[in-house]
């Protein structure tokens, strides 16, 4: 079944609960130091405000793991977003309960309440019935706008969505199911995926997946040395996943013929893992014994540029060295200028690469930069997402 929009609905007078995605970062004191996220939520929130709706947001904050905890409360969060929205947003007492209700009640037309915290309660991540029933006897209409939390069945992305008749998408959820939909079914080639990270074995489905619709992977990151490996070349003190070097070479065979896969030639080495090391660089034939690959080298990073720019669509998650220090980023933002240049449909996935190209400013010539590391790598991997299926239902 198709889904809906939360435009597609007649909302008036209607309670809509938007499951939204407000797990901002906070510093010491509280304050919310990237309001990113609720910005992203805006256009829902604003379309259900003119509609008429009475807008019920509600989210996760943090790993309160189940209990009441002010330093998880969504207070911060409620000021911010009144700023935002230049309109008062009352914090609701809890997510659920009779206090709720009345608070919900007295609602007029055009008005926003944030429900407080739902992973106070453990029963969020249980997806328990009871929780699910007391969630959904909130609202006439479920919203999802969530995407980063699709891929988990929780009450508030799925369990209460049984329970509510009209249920639909927010416009953020509909970008990312449009435009991951759009690189998985439909494709123009030539089509590059670009993988990095620290793991193999977290990318392994997405890998899987994607081999039968890529043109060409390109492997950067951590995860290059295990297929470095696996290929016979001798890493030095890289990272390897030694029950991946099988699997790996596994994965190279069924490549061969259908899929350009390229690897690494050449990778910034240091002494150690620090920003203080002494470092040089080296071809795959000169790893130090005792060196460890950090990064991406200058003639990996024109290899896989020269692929980047001819490519049609690219698909990138992981990135391509241990960015977050500075002698070791300069592959990660090589390759996000070379997707921003490149004129291809882009997705760039996963919280590190989508850092990447933002402190690279080149966040805007990005096709879709997905807000959801994981979700958009389940969706990759053809999984069936518990929180984009749950919104089939009518
Ligand atoms: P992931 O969450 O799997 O995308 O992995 C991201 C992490 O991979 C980052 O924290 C990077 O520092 C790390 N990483 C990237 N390249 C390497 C490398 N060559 N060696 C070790 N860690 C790496």
């Amino acid at each position: 079944m198709a889904i809906r929009t939360v435009n597609q609905i007649e909302l008036k007078g209607k309670r809509v609960f938007i499951r939204v995605d407000f797990n901002v970062p906070q510093n010491e004191k509280g304050e919310v130091t990237d309001d990113t996220r609720i910005v992203q939520s805006l256009p829902t929130i604003r379309s259900v405000m003119e509609a008429g709706g009475k807008t019920i947001l509600a989210s996760h904050l943090g790993r309160p793991k189940g209990k009441r905890d002010p330093k998880f409360s969504l207070a911060p969060v409620a000021e911010r977003l009144s700023k935002l929205l230049g309109k008062r947003v009352a914090l609701a007492i809890d997510c659920i309960g009779e206090e709720v209700q009345k608070q919900i009640a007295g609602m007029k037309e055009g008005e926003v309440l944030l429900l407080e915290n739902l992973r106070f309660h453990p029963e969020e991540e249980k997806n328990d019935e009871t929780f699910s029933k007391a969630l959904a006897s909130l609202c006439d209409v479920y919203v999802n706008d969530a995407f980063g939390t699709a891929h988990r069945a929780h009450a508030s992305t799925e369990g209460m969505t049984r329970y509510v008749k009209t249920v639909a998408a927010g416009f953020l959820m509909m970008k990312e199911i449009e435009s991951l939909e759009k690189a998985l079914a439909s494709p123009q080639k030539p089509y590059v995926a670009i993988l990095g990270g620290a793991k193999v074995s977290d990318k392994i489905g997405v890998i899987e997946n994607l081999l039968d619709k890529v043109t060409t992977v390109l492997v950067g990151g951590g995860m290059a040395y295990t297929f470095l490996r696996a290929k016979g070349f001798d890493v030095g003190k890289s990272l390897v996943e030694e029950d991946q070097i099988s699997f790996s070479l596994g994965l190279l065979e069924r490549g061969k013929g259908k899929v350009k896969f390229l690897l690494p030639s050449d990778h910034i080495a240091a002494e150690r893992m620090d920003a203080q090391a002494k470092k040089q660089i080296v071809k795959n034939e000169k790893i130090p014994p005792d060196w460890v690959c950090l990064d991406i080298g200058p003639e990996t990073v024109k290899l896989f540029s020269e692929e980047i720019m001819s490519a049609k669509t690219i698909v990138w998650n992981g990135p391509m060295g241990v960015f977050e220090m500075e002698p070791f980023s300069q592959g990660t933002f090589a390759i996000a200028q070379a997707v921003a240049k490149s004129s291809a449909f882009s997705i760039v996935g996963g919280g590190d690469s989508v850092a990447a190209v933002n402190k690279a400013g080149v966040a805007d010539k990005i096709s879709h930069i997905s807000t959801g590391g994981g979700a958009s790598l389940e969706f990759l991997e053809g999984k069936k997402l518990p929180g984009i299926e749950a919104l089939r239902r009518g």
